[in-house]
């Protein structure tokens, strides 16, 4: 491999009917804070790229320039409306190995390139989906689920890798996922093969990236950068699905009409029904919707039927791959506060955790932290509450 092969950092954008949807831009401001620093360390020449396919979707353009992109490829066409997996991988996996958009990318003959150096997806229904078909059509690794991000020189001694032989693996993206709840952070690397008798490369380095961890910082209007439009080439077979009606279903739960939220976690276990009922009680005391975590949406304790179907359920789940809620009030119980539930409900006003553990995540999240068990603390607070009621009654 040389140098040239590989080269910029190319961000997947995803919209909705013309509209981004707002992790886009946070994959690029975070593109271009770790690419600000690649080109004082690295070399000037390298760009954050964005991908930007749909239908009627141009006037965007001006917008991802503007939070961080120095090169925004355009794709706008009426089969791009809505996202056709086939469609859409075939499409980006051409346009980041394609020369002469990499050639206009940097105005200069670029002869050797071959992928991206770097890739960035979303971490969503979309994205999820997206990254895995587009990096195993480039033939290279992925991260899923990543919420930190280093680029380093990397010294490595490896079995496999490196043949046991110290070796300093340059500009390398560390890409942190957080797993246990939280409790455990993984590196994961995507590095190539540099023992001989197994040589190969593995580029790009590419990750999903759950939405709502990085920030979107204000649009820069002074920033400059180029739009390069391209035009498709389709297979016909592959416009074989045709997508000819589309409805958004509405959820039932309507947390955006709540001032406050109250949502429960697998700390329930102990006794379950008799928690959701005082979860109820409490919700009930304060004009609240009720959220859930994730895990509690695929059934993992048994419990009636009727708090089954109405609790236990993906629409009330709180988080990345759930829910995204800014309400007043946001009372976490018995949930421990992993990443990805955080970055479902970070944006509420004031957050109150009910937790034994003090060294569950979410104590360090919280605007209040209640050290205690639901079942003893839970019946205090609908007590005092409903205390409070009788005197601003009276
Ligand atoms: C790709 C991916 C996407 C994910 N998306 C989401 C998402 O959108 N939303 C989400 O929520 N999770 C998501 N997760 C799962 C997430 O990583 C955590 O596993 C999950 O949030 C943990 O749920 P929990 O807090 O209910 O359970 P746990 O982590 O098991 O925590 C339970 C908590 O209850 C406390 N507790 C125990 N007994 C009591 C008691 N009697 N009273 C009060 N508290 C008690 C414990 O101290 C503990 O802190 C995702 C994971 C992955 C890998």
């Amino acid at each position: 491999m040389t140098d040239g092969d590989y080269r910029h950092l190319y961000v997947v954008m995803e919209q909705e009917e013309g509209k981004l949807v707002p992790v886009s831009l946070e994959m690029l401001c975070e593109a271009r804070r770790l690419m600000d620093d690649f080109n004082i360390k690295y070399s000037s020449k390298e760009k954050v790229v964005a991908l930007l396919l749909g239908d009627g979707v141009k006037e965007i353009s001006k917008d991802l320039i503007e939070h961080g992109a120095d090169v925004v490829v355009l794709v706008d066409n009426p089969e791009l409306r809505y996202v056709r997996n086939t469609i859409y991988t075939k499409l980006i996996a051409q346009i980041v190995t394609d020369q002469d958009v990499a050639a206009k990318i940097e105005s200069v003959d670029v002869g050797n390139f071959k992928k991206p150096r770097y890739m960035f997806f979303a971490a969503d229904s979309v994205g999820r989906h997206l990254s895995s078909t587009v990096m195993a059509e480039l033939d290279s690794g992925l991260a899923s689920d990543i919420n930190k991000l280093v680029i380093e020189d990397l010294p490595l001694t490896h079995q496999i890798k490196t043949a046991g032989k110290p070796l300093i693996y340059e500009k390398t993206l560390e890409m942190y996922r957080p797993d246990f709840s939280g409790f455990l952070w993984t590196t994961i690397l995507c590095l190539d093969n540099r023992n001989p008798t197994i040589e190969r490369d593995y580029h790009p380095q590419a990750c999903s990236i759950i939405p709502g961890v990085f920030e979107t910082k204000e649009a820069d209007s002074s920033r400059n950068g180029k739009v390069i439009e391209y035009s498709p080439r389709f297979d016909q077979k592959d416009l074989l699905v045709k997508i000819l009606d589309r409805k958004i279903i509405k959820s039932e739960v309507d947390f955006d009409a709540c001032k406050t939220i109250v949502s429960f976690g697998r700390g329930i276990k102990e006794s379950p029904e008799e928690n959701v009922k005082l979860i109820e009680q409490l919700a009930s005391e304060l004009d609240a919707e009720i959220g859930i975590s994730l895990p509690l949406s695929k059934k993992p304790i048994s419990i009636n039927q009727t708090i089954d179907s109405k609790y236990f359920i993906p629409d009330r789940v709180i988080g990345s791959s759930g829910r995204k809620v800014s309400p007043k009030l946001y009372i976490a119980v018995g949930i421990s506060g992993a990443i990805q539930h955080l970055a479902g409900m970070k944006d509420s006003e004031f957050v109150l955790a009910i937790n034994p553990d003090e060294n569950s995540p979410i104590k360090d999240e919280c605007d209040m932290f209640i050290k205690g068990k639901m079942e003893d603390v839970l019946p205090l607070l609908i007590e005092s509450l409903k205390t409070q009621k009788k005197v601003v009654q009276a």
